[in-house]
């Protein structure tokens, strides 16, 4: 199997879910956002493999399973270098499919909720092309992940690739990185250190987070899947919450003298995000089973351990 993005959040935990399944896993990354540090305990497993490589260039390896995850994923991340955070969505799902089309495997694209924009439909659907900004801010990512489903689609239509196009929604846990800027850990972060919680906005936007053990599970039964299922799949946990009650969850369970501050919000934020994900229950009897609060819970754990707290 072999990962790109392994050294990330999602692809830290993907490694360590297939090496426990018994697959000999390599595990590619260019350190862009992701850390040595998150696969550490795993280096000293013989079906392990680290490699240092950007997926903007060509990779020559063998491989049954391609799981695509390259990518920066926070906005401050994929904003520091908007035009690498393309190259590595196009190149890189290029080179990937490349890669797949010579090995004959098997390959999963990551893709995201962002696709859909700041949609106009609610919940969102497979079956929705989205509502995006083509020269924004948040384009670079957004335009990169539609151009790889683009990608993926003609590749599989022109040269009969197997696809698996899984679009995520906001999804967190352990691993993610504290400095970051995204939601989940900017909150734990702040209320573990005592600084106020920064809303950005009135906080009335909404998000539905889905925790990572439940998303890793949607991945490897999409693998699975028949040839047939290529997506567009929805993977996410469905229950909707304003940031103000997130920020507010998070207070409560942690404790502190942490306050509530409003900043500004930044330009073309979604208003709302829900999946629908009928479409990956009816097929590969996959849904989300660990609730906000026991996830929080685990997420929480890590951070004060990692901030010796
Ligand atoms: P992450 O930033 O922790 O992981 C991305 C990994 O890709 C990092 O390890 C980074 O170093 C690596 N990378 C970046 N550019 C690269 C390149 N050119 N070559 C090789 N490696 C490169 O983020 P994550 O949350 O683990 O996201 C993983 C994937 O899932 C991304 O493709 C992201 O777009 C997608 N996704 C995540 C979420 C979420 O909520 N976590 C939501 C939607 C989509
Ligand atoms: N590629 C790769 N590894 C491989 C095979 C291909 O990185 O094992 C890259 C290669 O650099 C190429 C890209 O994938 O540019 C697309 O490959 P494809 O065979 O589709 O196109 P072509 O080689 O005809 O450009
Ligand atoms: N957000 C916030 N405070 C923060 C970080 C994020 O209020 O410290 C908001 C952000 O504006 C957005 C939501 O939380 O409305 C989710 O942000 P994130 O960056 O985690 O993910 P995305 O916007 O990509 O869904």
């Amino acid at each position: 199997m072999l990962i790109t993005g392994g050294a990330g959040f999602l692809g830290s935990h993907l490694c360590e879910r297939l090496l426990n399944d018994g697959c000999d896993v390599l595990c590619v990354d260019n350190f862009y956002s992701g850390t040595r540090d998150n696969v550490a305990h795993l280096l000293s497993n013989p079906r392990f493999e680290l490699l240092r490589h950007d997926v903007t260039f060509p990779l020559y390896v063998e491989t049954d399973e391609i799981y695509n995850l390259a990518c920066p994923a926070s906005p401050i991340h994929y904003q520091r270098d908007p035009v690498q955070t393309t190259k590595t969505s196009v190149h890189g799902a290029i080179n990937m499919l490349g890669l797949a089309k010579r090995t004959k495997a098997k390959i999963l694209q990551a893709s995201t909720s962002e696709v859909y924009g700041d949609p106009e439909i609610h919940p969102q659907r497979e079956g929705y092309w989205g509502h995006v900004n083509p020269i924004g801010i948040r384009s670079c990512y957004d335009e990169g992940k539609r151009c790889a489903e683009t990608l993926f689609f003609d590749y599989h239509r022109q040269h009969q690739l197997e696809i698996k196009v899984v679009r995520i929604f906001n999804t967190y846990g352990p691993r993610m990185h504290p400095n970051d800027g995204r939601v989940v850990s900017n909150f734990i972060v702040q209320a573990l250190c005592g600084e106020n919680i920064t809303i950005y906005g009135d906080g009335s936007q909404t998000r539905s987070f889905c925790y990572v053990d439940d998303l890793i599970d949607g991945f490897v039964r999409m693998m699975a899947s028949p040839f047939d299922l290529t997506g567009p799949i929805n993977m996410g946990n469905p229950v909707e919450i304003t940031i103000k009650e997130l920020a507010e969850t998070v207070l409560k369970m942690v404790g502190g003298p942490s306050k509530l501050i409003f900043q500004a919000l930044p330009q073309d934020d979604p208003k709302q995000r829900q999946p629908d994900i009928t479409l990956a229950h009816e097929t590969l009897g996959w849904q989300p089973n660990i609730k906000l609060e026991q996830g929080l819970e685990k997420t929480v754990a890590y951070f004060r351990a990692r901030l010796e707290i």
